[in-house]
């Protein structure tokens, strides 16, 4: 029997979407048989999705059944970290939390701070019911910058929003660089276009410190030091300007500061890049050439690159590149880093209702500086001492920066600390209540995407599991117990799904997904989204982007430099999303343990074998893990590929024990690939 949308057919299929922290953003297929999930794939019919799923979410099932999966709230009886927790009913849980933030809230409700990101990118179960509930409660609010602060502002600050083109036409460009990502592992469908490209006879080239598993299939690669993007921007610029390879007509149209920045690039022969980025003269002239002649050429950018101290502004830099050689004019030119602004007209403004502020201004705590914050005395800078902490979709003790400060703060025996979760990550273990949450086969969402133009629906497949609640409803009875009785709080999810976006929810309902009207060529005539119209490269009160260097660098730190003269980037496991699915053993197993590459040269200079146990070490700590030796480092370079759970790795750390929580220039975001470091035997 064909499977059906019919609600009381035996077995029936379900529009559901990926929730995780990935631009693709796919709409998934759920069938299942009354109560039991017979399949889950990607959606044949989603134009982007065309029926694939990653590896890692096709285990979505492995992970919903999960034996270690919590099923009911959970109360610490151990010491704080120890992971020792007794059951304890729904009805004791939410009371004892609610009066425990009644007391602090009495005091100064700033004190309590909520900790959330993208563990789900759903918009019911991220900030919806949490944002009413905490804004009404007059909670710190949460900078959330942790992932793509930087390279957003960067981008915002040219085009005047995150957008870009459509991921659909890189199908049809000629030349494309995927710049800054792994697309293989991180941005698969992207990579499915890309081929199409390449199979029509498009270039590819990556532009990447790692030789990832997307790199050694494009026709170049350019590894780079990390930090460099920007210098191979303006020596790219150099070229494009001294080969007249320029789109005048554009530049004069539609770039505002483009005088002052052909001075700024011609200030950068391809010598000078070359030398800062660590790879030769003709390489930057080579990729000018190509850059410069081919038509049409995108740039597929992703976040890795801005994960250092001039992070924002080298994204600045790449993004005005498109437009010296007029790229924008076709559908299939341009850039992409994030398409996530043109679903912003879309929003509903008002779901995580602000008003409930009533008027009050909040601190706001940054979530990449989470390990000082927690460590902070009261003050008149800082105001009061966090005394509780509400975890939701995220998982800090194993991915902020830093992580003995971050341990250290979760470890303080005065925080109250409770963690929405699926299973007991590093940051469950600290927690003083655990509350089961549902998973995205249990509950309603709606999803827009940072990668492509659609909304999508997720219907619940399958009833909770156990005793989990989904964050909303577990924010709803808190507030009920927190006597918050606007009617706001009464809204079901079905409701705050309907209310998430301006558009025709039932159709969005019936089809699966929705697509955003944007421009097939957006920016073919202009018409940015900055004050002006134009793509800004520098503006009143915007100065021209430059290339600024590492925090930790020889430039700026040059005895750091000689103590540590390894430089380390932590891009994700191919099997691993940000520290999700860590726990899900068969993509454990394929990673097998926490691996350092390291290139031969390199290796050696420290006598080291390939599958030797090393300490990977600087002045904030000491990480464990196995040094595979692998053309996949760069000379001068380490990837410490994450983020493992903590307490599964060799010596209860992963590489975030040795990262900073220095920010970057723009969007005060982590520089988590701006860290230097030593290797040695274990
Ligand atoms: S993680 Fe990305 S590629 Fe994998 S299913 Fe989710 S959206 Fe698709």
């Amino acid at each position: 029997m064909t499977p059906t949308r019919d609600p009381s057919a035996a077995t029936r299929v379900i529009h559901a979407a990926c929730p995780h922290d990935c631009p693709d953003t796919c709409a998934i297929r759920v069938t299942v048989e009354g109560e039991r999930l017979i399949r889950l794939q990607g959606e044949p019919d989603h134009p982007t999705t065309h029926g694939a799923l990653c590896t890692k979410v096709s285990r979505y099932a492995e992970r919903n059944s999960h034996p270690e999966r919590v099923l009911q709230p959970l109360r610490r009886v151990g010491p704080k970290g120890s992971g020792q927790f007794e059951p304890v009913g729904w009805d004791e849980a939410l009371d004892d939390i609610a009066a425990r933030l009644k007391a602090i809230a009495a005091r100064d409700p700033q004190a309590i701070l909520p900790y959330s990101y993208a563990g789900t990118m759903g918009f019911v179960q991220g900030e919806a019911m949490a944002g009413r509930f905490f804004h009404r409660l007059g909670a710190s609010q949460l900078n959330r910058t942790i992932c793509a602060e930087a390279g957003a502002t960067g981008l915002a600050l040219t085009y005047g929003a995150t957008v870009g083109m459509h991921l659909e036409h890189f199908a049809e460009s000629r030349l494309i660089l995927i710049w800054g990502s792994n697309s293989i592992a991180s941005n698969l469908h992207f990579w499915t276009y890309a081929q199409a490209a390449k199979r029509a006879g498009a270039k590819l080239i990556a532009i990447d410190p790692r030789r990832t598993e997307t790199a050694e299939k494009c026709h170049q690669h350019i590894a780079l030091r990390p930090g460099t993007d920007s210098a191979l921007a303006l020596g790219l610029m150099h070229e494009l300007v001294i080969n007249d390879w320029l789109d005048h007509d554009y530049l004069t149209r539609h770039v505002e500061g483009w005088p002052e920045l052909r001075e700024r690039a011609l200030q950068w022969p391809p010598e000078r890049a070359a030398e800062v980025c660590g790879i030769t003269a003709d390489e930057v002239r080579g990729l000018a050439r190509d850059y410069g002649t081919t038509a049409p050429v995108a740039i597929r950018l992703n976040y890795g690159m801005q994960r250092v101290a001039g992070g924002g502004n080298a994204a600045r830099l790449i993004a005005l590149l498109p437009c010296l050689v007029g790229a924008w004019r076709h559908r299939a030119g341009g850039l992409l880093l994030s398409a996530s602004g043109w679903n912003k007209p879309f929003r509903n403004r008002a779901l995580e209702r602000p008003d409930l502020l009533a008027g009050r201004q909040p601190r706001s705590i940054n979530m990449s500086t989470i390990g000082d914050d927690l460590l902070r005395e009261a003050s008149p800078d800082f105001g009061p001492k966090i005394e509780a902490l509400i975890v939701y979709n995220s998982n800090p003790v194993a991915v902020a920066p830093e992580s003995a400060k971050v341990v250290a703060g979760f470890r303080r025996e005065d925080l109250f600390t409770v963690v929405l979760e699926h299973f007991l990550t590093d940051t469950a273990d600290h927690a003083d209540y655990v509350l089961p949450a549902t998973t995205q086969l249990e509950h309603w969402d709606v999803h827009a995407s940072y990668g492509h133009t659609y909304l999508l629906i997720n219907e619940p497949a399958l009833p909770p599991a156990g005793q989990a609640r989904s964050n909303a409803e577990i924010f709803r009875q808190l507030a009920a117990r927190m006597g918050f009785d606007e009617p706001c709080f009464q809204d079901d999810d079905l409701s705050l799904a309907r209310q998430a976006f301006e558009v025709d929810f039932d159709e969005l309902r019936r089809v699966g997904w929705l697509k955003l009207p944007v421009p097939e060529a957006p920016f073919a005539e202009g018409r940015f989204f900055t004050p002006s119209g134009k793509a800004q490269a520098c503006a009143p009160g915007l100065p021209l982007p430059d290339h600024v260097p590492n925090h930790e660098s020889a430039e700026r730190d040059p005895a750091l430099a000689q103590r540590y003269p390894l430089a380390m980037i932590s891009p994700p496991a191919r099997n691993f999303l940000n520290s999700t699915f860590v726990n899900v053993k068969s993509l454990r197993d394929i990673e097998g343990e926490p691996l350092l590459e390291i290139c031969e040269a390199d290796a050696q200079a420290r006598g080291l074998a390939d599958g030797q146990p090393v300490r990977v070490y600087n002045d904030r700590g000491e990480y464990h893990c196995v040094a595979r030796v692998s053309p996949r480092a760069r000379p001068g370079v380490v990837n410490g590929l994450g983020v493992w759970w903590r307490k599964l790795g060799r010596n209860g750390t992963n590489v975030n024990q040795l990262t900073h929580q220095r920010l970057t220039d723009l969007g005060e975001a982590p520089c988590f690939y701006d860290c230097l470091v030593e290797v040695a035997p274990l």
